[in-house]
């Protein structure tokens, strides 16, 4: 059975970890710094020594590329990201990238023609030191110039950091592709679940949406020592009933969905005054619309149920959700039958964070899948993922882009 070429993947990614390299064995290397703009450089270098072609889109995304002959109107395409947050890890994006590489230069190597021309992609600031998700938001269409307004970097600075990889907010906003008939992409878990359960590889066949409520409790101030308890209608009493209660009913009615009051302000804040008012931040995720509508359709009936019971006023604004992306069949039963072919064990599971996989979902057949996380450690220097489990999801990635080249062709 054809494989990767475990030491080449492995000093790859020794190699791409001295770039931008920290003390503490993490690399700080935020999109279109200086340390970015080498990592970029390395790639473009690697695609060229591998034989494979190169290019760079109007975003600023670069790709190896593997044509078939004569070249597919329609492409696979396969990566992540080699942009990290700052402070971050070596394996986050990265070895999502160096797998799809050594897929494609396998691949080669082994005169192996694809039916389909094959693309090993490195996205442009995945991880939001300008906006997050920004190159492959530009490569799906769905970025707009107000966008730009939004961004962490003031018009200058933003200008200033496109140039220096020869784009520009005009060439990120005409990145639109419309050949990508397949997506694949391979990241560390950033999480603790599969290594908790000792198994390979985690096919995520959703990425969670986000809701959030801004909650206001109101009740009544009042003298902290004359007031009797029994009379009191104290605005934290019900909000600290309901987020205890929340957490539960979330366990129990709405796993493996997610809740988190991050923040909480009780008015009018003194010692010696029972709170009056109380506003707090409820944020929930989960893996589809109707599993976030079932959660906020009991959250709130809690929320009523806790406010009636010390008497308080009840009222929520939603701020703007952010949509579940569900995971393509096809592209995880690929996945699926390579990791059996592989003896890899492997289950289904939620991805709670974001990825450009949920933008490629949009206009491609997509899935993504995890290997594990050394202790769930992530977004920090201390981030590792074994050297077995690289290996692992490099061959994966392999032998997922064979099993699409045979049943998308
Ligand atoms: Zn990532």
């Amino acid at each position: 059975m054809i494989k990767i070429n475990e030491n080449r993947l492995l000093q790859d990614l020794s190699e791409l970890g001295r770039i931008g390299a920290t003390a503490d064995g993490g690399v700080n290397r935020p999109a279109l710094t200086l340390a970015d703009i080498e990592a970029r450089a390395w790639y473009q270098r690697a695609i060229a020594e591998a034989g494979l072609s190169y290019a760079i889109d109007g975003a600023g995304n670069q790709s190896a590329i593997l044509y078939s002959d004569p070249p597919s109107p329609k492409r696979i395409l396969a990566g992540s990201h080699l942009d990290s947050v700052p402070e971050g890890g070596r394996y986050d994006g990265a070895l999502g990238v160096l797998a799809a590489l050594e897929a494609l230069r396998v691949m080669r190597e082994n005169s192996l023609k694809p039916s389909i021309t094959l693309e090993a992609v490195n996205f442009t600031d995945e991880e939001g030191a300008i906006m997050g998700l920004l190159g492959s938001r530009a490569l799906c269409g769905q970025l707009s110039a107000e966008d730009f307004g939004r961004s962490k970097l003031e018009a200058a600075a933003l200008n200033r950091r496109l140039s220096a990889v020869g784009i520009s907010q005009e060439t990120m906003l005409a990145a639109r592709r419309d050949d990508a008939l397949a997506w694949v992409e391979l990241h560390i878990e950033q999480g603790g679940r599969l290594e908790s359960s000792g198994i390979d590889i985690g096919v995520v066949d959703a990425i969670v949406g986000i809701r959030s409520l801004h909650v206001r409790l109101s009740g009544e101030a009042a003298h902290a020592g004359t007031k009797p308890m029994s009379q009191r209608r104290d605005a934290l009493w019900g909000a600290s009933q309901f987020i205890l209660r929340a957490r539960q009913w979330v366990m129990d009615r709405h796993s493996p969905g997610v809740c988190n009051v991050g923040m909480i302000d009780a008015k009018p804040g003194a010692f010696n005054i029972v709170p009056a008012q109380v506003d707090f931040a409820l944020e929930f995720r989960h893996g589809s619309e109707a599993a976030l509508d079932a959660m906020q359709a009991d959250l709130v009936a809690l929320l009523e149920e806790c406010a009636a019971e010390f008497d308080l006023g009840v009222e929520y604004e939603a701020t703007p959700p952010a949509h579940p992306a569900q995971m393509s069949e096809s592209v995880m039963n690929a996945i699926e039958s390579a990791a059996d072919r592989l003896g890899l064990s492997h289950q289904r599971m939620l991805s709670f964070a974001g990825h450009d996989t949920q933008n490629m979902a949009r206009i491609a057949a997509a899935a993504m899948y995890f290997v594990p996380s050394v202790n769930g450690v992530s977004h920090n220097p201390g981030e590792c993922t074994s050297a077995a489990d690289c290996v692992n999801g490099a061959n994966l990635m392999l032998h997922t882009l064979l099993e699409l080249l045979k049943t998308l062709d």
